[in-house]
């Protein structure tokens, strides 16, 4: 939950996230839908979907994996959450690295790359990381590099009168801590052209659809969406009915734009209002009250369209 994601916010659904799911043998048995609906408004759901894919596993198997290889095994928990767990649950003297860490060792030895630069960039850091935790505690002295990364070696200004490592630190000697470490270079992020269409029927209840395994947002429930190609203002309405069929559609009109970012993708979502004509043939429409909409869609992209221009 936390990846990308500041604690604060992460609080409250951390909290109703362990009274639903309070071992993994009651997130291993969960619909996926309850999942994801416990999940939403964190983004990222494939977090959700690893983590529930792990409790399965931990279900299973009945035991917690003693070691980092073993965290490892598991959906969706990369080196840095097996260090974590592996050091500050169970004393393990196993390394981490986030991007507070990394921060504090840039500056601590003088560390003018990123680990993300090559990969011997990426081994000078995990080796270093690996050398603090070989000690007594190591979950103690990850957590206090972590926790000094977060309060006191921050990105701008950092705090060097009151950190700790002060009277070693390469940065803080040579005066280069405004400088370490060096900036990353910026991604241009991936437009992608997007069309949703938000249907009513003759009683005014709106079409919903469950997006498909592999697809865009996969599992979540949506209003008609259209990627690239197919979201064009000539081509979504043909690709509606290819969808559909049978569901005519009238008084088709613009209603909004809506823009989204998803990791290095930003979506630039046109968004039309239309009304169905006749019921379709269709498999598994969703018809969902107007004042059932909040609820049931739950991920940000479906609520900033339903929320786009006037309804
Ligand atoms: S002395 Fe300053 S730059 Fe060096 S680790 Fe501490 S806070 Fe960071």
């Amino acid at each position: 939950m936390l990846q990308q994601t500041q604690v604060a916010t992460v609080i409250p659904y951390f909290e109703r996230w362990m009274a639903l799911f309070p071992d993994p043998a009651a997130l291993a048995r969960a619909p996926e839908e309850k999942v994801l609906r416990a999940w939403a408004g964190l983004g990222y759901y494939a977090r959700a979907r690893n983590l529930q894919k792990a409790a399965r596993v931990l279900a299973e198997g009945g035991a917690w994996p003693a070691d980092t290889a073993g965290w490892k095994a598991l959906p969706g928990i990369g080196e840095y959450t097996a260090g974590a767990v592996a050091s500050l649950a169970f004393g393990t003297r196993a390394p981490i690295l986030d991007g507070n860490v990394a921060r504090v060792f840039s500056r601590l030895v003088g560390l003018d790359f990123l680990p993300g630069d090559k990969a011997e960039a990426g081994r000078a850091y995990w080796d270093l990381a690996a050398r603090w935790a070989d000690h007594a505690r190591p979950g103690a002295v990850n957590e206090a590099l972590m926790e000094l990364g977060a309060l006191v070696c921050v990105p701008a200004a950092p705090r060097c009168p009151a950190c700790p490592l002060s009277a070693v630190c390469v940065a803080r000697r040579d005066g280069r801590e405004n400088r370490l470490p060096p900036l990353k270079k910026r991604v241009k992020a991936e437009v992608v052209l997007a069309a949703a269409v938000r249907v009513r029927d003759a009683r005014g209840r709106l079409l919903v659809e469950r997006r498909g395994a592999g697809a865009f947002l996969a599992g979540h429930e949506m209003f008609p969406l259209f990627l690239g190609d197919e979201a064009r203002a000539e081509t979504w309405q043909a690709a509606f009915h290819r969808r559909f069929p049978g569901l005519r559609l009238k008084n088709i009109r613009a209603a909004g734009r809506v823009r989204h970012s998803i990791m290095s993708k930003r979506y630039d979502v046109q968004v039309w209002d239309g009304e169905a004509a006749g019921s379709g043939s269709f498999p598994g429409p969703i018809w969902t009250r107007e004042e059932d909409v909040e609820e049931r869609l739950t991920n940000s992209l479906a609520r900033k369209i339903w929320k786009a221009g006037n309804r």
